[in-house]
């Protein structure tokens, strides 16, 4: 298999074959490590979007035309070669992330069982039957394509971003068009190309560009069935309104202000462990980032102290961006810093792991999402106060408890207003057969990953059959 080594001017992926954009304009991705280029890409727009969403319509009925195994067998193909080249692969993913090799190759990891997961499902996608009150009457309730899928992601963990969606939409039997970041077109286009080569032209298609510039026309595109869209609250809720005006289905993964709480009787440096791996880890650019953590009256003190301790050792990556390092220190400005808080004196990107305290609960900086690294510290006397505190968000993705309390830790998993909680552990994402997914602004109610997956990329379609006509 043949991956064009050169990545310097990157086309789209259209009806199997690549393409410039029309315009021939093209932008500019910068390494965020260092700031200096690392390539170029299509800057596409409605014309780009049309072309891709007609070859995914004309692609899509003989996709869906084979059977489910056979689909499934195919994305198991995608999910080795993936996995053949995850050491080059994993080095692009950190040249266009700026974020560790070893995180960059469990990421890899992370793509292919997905793939795996979703292949198997080909072999079950299964359906049910149920009763009727009328005699001489069967019924099922079968799983269909709903069709052409939009599938729009962020740019933090490219890799996995790909698997989760393109890999349920093919087996399911849907063609798509990917729309990857505009921070990581390298890893999109060495997965388009993976997939141009194992799939029928068309199933996949792949456009790059600015998200103001492609986004738009693909979620308001006519032909388009279904957007499936990971990324910020504030794009999710534009995208819902829009394609929400044509009554397109929409599926959104969005943000997280994620909490982790210590009480009194956690196993302390476990606690610290998980809180720096939970809030710093790939530069805390994760919707899981424990950007919260909520600590009890008793143990704050030394907790503080390991933690700013080991924080100033900590090693993380840059942020994805310039304007992202901007943003973040913008809303740190009067913060009370106890640790970090400052750009590295070094070229790109990097802000020093951050540690925030004394911060009002209904401050912008608890309330926004900043997706860098940095985590406030909050003081509270017991176990309701902690969960009111973690409850006290727009947002409801992950969250976690440190306690040796069994019942502590059942009412803090009753009460609390998320889609994952984790007891004695970080605020970690899904594996390949969880379903992932939050309540409040993190979300409308979809979970990604798992036979849950399923329900986004299907439809299920009723079945009445009706054995022998003469009898009434
Ligand atoms: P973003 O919303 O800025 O961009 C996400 C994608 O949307 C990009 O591909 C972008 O080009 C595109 N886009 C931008 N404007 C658009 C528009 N008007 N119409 C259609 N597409 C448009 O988010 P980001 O900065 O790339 O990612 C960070 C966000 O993603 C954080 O909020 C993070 O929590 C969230 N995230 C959520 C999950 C999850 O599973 N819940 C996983 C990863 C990231």
């Amino acid at each position: 298999m043949s991956v064009s080594a050169d990545v310097k001017e990157l086309g789209n992926l259209i009806g199997g074959g690549p393409a410039p954009a029309a315009s021939g304009r093209t932008f500019a991705k910068l390494r965020p490590a260092d700031g200096s280029l690392l390539c170029r890409a299509a800057r596409s727009g409605m014309a780009e979007v049309d072309a891709a969403v007609a070859a995914a319509r004309a692609a899509q009925g003989a996709w869906a035309a084979r059977t489910a195994v056979e689909r499934g067998g195919i994305v198991r193909e995608l999910a080795l070669a993936l996995r053949a080249r995850r050491v080059q692969v994993a080095e692009l993913v950190a040249e266009e992330t700026g974020k560790p090799l070893e995180l960059a190759l469990g990421e890899c990891d992370a793509a292919v069982e997905m793939g795996f997961f979703a292949a198997g499902e080909g072999r079950r996608l299964y359906g049910r039957t149920t009763t009727s009150s009328m005699v001489n009457r069967t019924v099922l309730a079968t799983r269909r394509p709903v069709g052409v899928a939009a599938l729009i992601v962020s740019f933090n963990t490219p890799l996995p971003n790909y698997a989760w969606k393109v890999f349920p939409a093919l087996v399911c039997g849907n063609a798509a068009v990917l729309k990857p970041s505009e921070h990581t077109p390298a890893s999109a286009s060495f997965f388009g190309e993976l997939c141009r080569e194992l799939l029928p032209a068309g199933v996949l298609n792949v456009v790059h560009g600015l998200g103001s510039e492609v986004g738009p026309p693909l979620v308001e595109h006519p032909d388009v069935d279904l957007v499936s869209f990971t990324g910020s609250a504030s794009t999710g809720r534009w995208i819902n309104e829009h394609a929400g005006r044509r009554l397109a289905k929409v599926c959104l993964e969005l943000g997280g202000k994620n909490a982790l709480v210590v009480c009194d009787d956690a196993a302390l440096d476990r606690a610290v462990e998980w809180s720096l791996a939970s809030a710093f880890s790939n530069a805390g650019q994760r919707c899981a980032a424990a950007s919260r953590l909520i600590v009890f009256d008793g143990v704050y003190d030394e907790f503080r102290e390991r933690l700013v301790a080991r924080a100033r050792e900590y090693e993380t990556g840059p942020v994805i961006s310039e304007e992202s390092l901007d943003r973040i220190l913008g809303a740190l400005r009067g913060a009370n810093v106890v640790v970090g808080g400052a750009r590295l004196d070094r070229p790109g990107w990097w802000l020093a792991p951050t540690v925030v305290e004394d911060v009002p609960a209904d401050a912008e900086l608890s309330c926004r999402e900043l997706f860098g690294p940095v985590t406030i510290l909050y003081r509270v006397g017991g176990l309701d106060e902690a969960i009111a505190l973690v409850n006290d968000s727009p947002y409801g993705l992950t969250s976690a408890i440190h306690t040796a309390s069994l019942h502590r830790a059942m009412g803090f998993v009753d009460a609390v207003e998320a889609g994952v909680v984790v007891v004695n552990g970080g605020t970690h994402g899904s594996e390949a057969h969880m379903g992932f997914g939050g309540v409040k602004d993190s979300g409308t109610g979809w979970r990604e990953a798992g036979v849950e997956t399923l329900d986004v990329y299907t439809e299920w379609r009723y079945v009445n059959l009706i054995a022998d006509p003469t009898l009434t």
